[in-house]
């Protein structure tokens, strides 16, 4: 029987004033009866519009029903078919312009929970699988495949080649395996031991993960090759280069990038009282961007003690790029938006210190040759926010270690590593996916780059053998 409510089930959640003050997660996920009743809004429409807005093509529908049957099992095994990550996806995926944005019950009223159900799904499976259900390690073919970087790239790509029994051995230039999910992403928004499952359970399949290893610097990707052994890679680094302003006052201590900012906090705990990472807290703290990045770094800033934290951007409210749902949960945690304002400089004290920064108000102008009105500055409008940390959110793109130190390696004018659809790059047996192919874009997406990279590793390696055997393999 079909549930016939506009409205989603709500999510309980800590209180706004509570959490602003923890970095607990904020959201608990709903209850059996509570998921089973959101699973009854489904219509199981034929056409599947839902997965159509999934990048991954997850069979929404399917799943869903056995949500609305109370087999939760067979719900996670079909999400599993496509999706490596739906514990992670389905809390941070912006479901709003992917699946749920498609979902015909959003046209009169809430679309269904897809993201909540996924969550709901992927950690009612976690809490009941038992070590005997762990996936075992394949029969190796002794086939050694290179991964460089553990975020969501990298580890879909390690699940799917292992489970082929390729050998496969993840570089990763942090001390700590996930990428952005465990160094950028707060704890409030995704627990680290959601992450630390997944990794664990490709180490169990046998997948050797290598930490402090910044490939281009401890080794290079020709060596890895030529020396070790490896017979492809696949770079999965991402897009972890801040973007600077390029305004007087940025080398005031107190400016950060967000991703130094949340690095601190995320991976090196700077939360925690028993860790001793070095960490100045300012009382008022100003945050410039308007995308995840920049609603992570502000509600990190309030967490940490801030009085008052700002985020200041260009554009207006509907043109945030950040989820909807961080844009609502930081407005209730008191962020202070202010919007259609552009920091022209950073302003110091005689010792350095950032004491203020200097912003003028915006207005949209004439539309440019792509016809989108484009904001600019209205005249004589500088006024100054009185601040003392100030946090750059505003991009990022990939890191120029691998392609410069990688020969042959093409890449694109903002950075971006050249790879073809099925991949692969300018150099053979190299395959390339995620943000470091993209520039910075999304979990799902980098997840099913990391899963059409393996597919193509194995395609070329069987492809190879066939080609040394004069062709007789079928
Ligand atoms: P990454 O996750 O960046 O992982 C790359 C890994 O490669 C890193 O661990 C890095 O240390 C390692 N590496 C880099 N260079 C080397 C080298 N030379 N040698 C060895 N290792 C190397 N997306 C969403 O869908 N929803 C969100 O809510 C969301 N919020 C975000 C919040 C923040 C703060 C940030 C920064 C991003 C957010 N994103 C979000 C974007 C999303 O996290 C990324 O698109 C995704 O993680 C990209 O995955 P990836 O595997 O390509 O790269
Ligand atoms: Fe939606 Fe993301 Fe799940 Fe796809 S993976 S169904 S986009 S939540
Ligand atoms: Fe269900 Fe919405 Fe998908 Fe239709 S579009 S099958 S209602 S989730």
């Amino acid at each position: 029987m079909v549930n016939l409510t506009t409205k989603k089930n709500p999510i309980p959640e800590q209180k706004p004033l509570v959490r602003n003050k923890n970095f607990k997660e904020v959201a608990f996920g709903y209850s059996e009866k509570t998921a089973i009743n959101e699973a009854m809004r489904c219509l199981q429409c034929r056409t599947r519009p839902c997965t159509k807005g999934c990048p991954v093509n997850v069979r929404i529908p399917d799943f869903i029903a056995k949500v609305a049957e109370g087999d939760f099992e067979a719900a996670y095994q079909i999400i599993s078919e496509t999706s490596s990550l739906p514990a992670v996806c389905g809390r941070v995926c912006p479901q709003e312009n992917q699946c749920e944005g498609n979902c015909v019950r959003g046209i009169k009223g809430e679309s269904v929970g897809i993201g909540r159900l996924e969550r709901f799904v992927a950690d009612w499976h976690a809490r009941h699988s038992k070590p005997e259900d762990a996936p075992k390690p394949a029969p190796s073919n002794g086939r050694k495949v290179a991964i460089i970087g553990s975020g969501p790239a990298g580890l879909a790509c390690a699940g799917d080649l292992v489970k082929q029994g390729f050998d496969v051995t993840i570089f990763e230039a942090l001390h700590k395996a996930g990428g952005v999910l465990v160094y950028g992403i707060p704890e409030f928004r995704l627990p680290k031991d959601i992450v630390q499952r997944e990794v664990d359970k490709l180490l169990a399949m046998g997948v050797k993960l290598v930490t402090n290893a910044v490939i281009g610097r401890s080794i290079s990707i020709d060596e890895l090759m030529d020396e070790e052994g490896f017979e492809a890679v696949f770079i999965a680094s991402g897009a972890g280069l801040p973007q600077f302003l390029n305004i007087p006052g940025e080398n005031y201590l107190g400016v950060y990038s967000a991703n130094e900012y949340l690095t601190r906090i995320n991976l090196m705990k700077a939360y925690r009282d028993d860790y001793d990472t070095p960490f100045r807290v300012a009382k008022r703290v100003a945050v410039v961007g308007g995308g995840n990045v920049a609603m992570d770094a502000a509600r990190c800033a309030k967490r940490m003690g801030a009085e008052e934290v700002y985020i200041i951007y260009r554009r207006s409210m509907d043109e945030l790029p950040a989820r909807k749902e961080e844009v609502h949960h930081a407005q209730e945690e008191e962020v202070i938006f202010r919007l259609q304002n552009n920091p022209v400089q950073i302003i110091g004290d005689e010792n350095g210190y950032v004491q203020g920064i200097e912003c003028v108000q915006m207005e949209m102008g004439e539309p440019d040759a792509t016809g989108r009105r484009r904001p600019v500055a209205k005249p004589d409008s500088n006024f100054v926010i009185d601040c003392d940390a100030v946090i750059i959110a505003i991009g990022t793109s990939p890191n120029s270690l691998i392609r410069t130190t990688t020969k042959g390696l093409q890449a694109n004018k903002k950075g971006c590593i050249d790879a073809d659809e099925k991949l692969q790059t300018s150099r053979e047996g190299v395959f390339a996916g995620g943000d470091a192919v993209t520039g910075a874009a999304t979990v799902i997406k980098a997840m099913g780059a990391g899963k059409k990279a393996a597919q193509s590793i194995a395609e070329y390696l069987y492809a190879k053998d066939n080609k040394s055997n004069g062709g007789t393999d079928k």
